[in-house]
């Protein structure tokens, strides 16, 4: 069976950045399994993957505009330290929930401190970096319709309720 739209597919890969460096692996664990054509993983992976069926094996290198976006500089802001009221200390790395441009919710990274200014990065940490997947097709099977209507898949390796 190919993958295509309303597949449940499952994969075994390996993510690494430009460097070499592994930024993540299902190796020694279980198989990633996700909903084809729901979005459920970045759109250059999903592409690479239409009509591959389990036993094959791809490689493919994403550019950011397919994969977590360019990097964008106005989404770093400076912001006082007043404005982690109740928070007791601030770390660099630090991660909160903030309301977006666009009234969304989204992540926020803490990027550096100095005095009393906060600098926070609304980037997602893999924005701007070309990535590249070394994956295995693991199995493919027809979705449930009920999986199809939610989006994602149920099961081992996917939502549990
Ligand atoms: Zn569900």
């Amino acid at each position: 069976m190919q993958i295509a739209a309303n597949k449940a597919v499952s994969i075994d890969y390996t993510l690494t950045n430009d460097a070499g460096e592994v930024i993540d692996s299902s190796a020694g664990g279980a198989p990633l399994v996700y909903l084809h054509g729901a979005g459920n993983i970045i759109v250059g992976l999903e592409k690479a993957l239409v009509g591959k069926q389990a036993g094959d094996e791809v490689n493919v290198s994403v550019e950011p505009e397919e994969a977590y976006g360019e990097y964008s500089a106005e989404l770093v802001a400076t912001l006082n330290r007043s404005m982690f009221e109740g928070v007791d200390e601030l770390e660099v790395g630090m991660q909160f929930h903030a309301s977006g441009p666009d009234g969304g919710m989204q992540i926020v990274t803490i990027r550096e401190l100095d005095g009393d200014d906060v600098i926070v990065d609304g980037n997602h940490p893999l924005a701007g970096q070309r990535l590249t997947f070394a994956v295995k097709v693991v199995d493919v099977r027809d979705a449930s319709a009920e999986e199809v209507a939610h989006g994602h898949v149920h099961g081992e390796g996917g939502h549990q309720h």
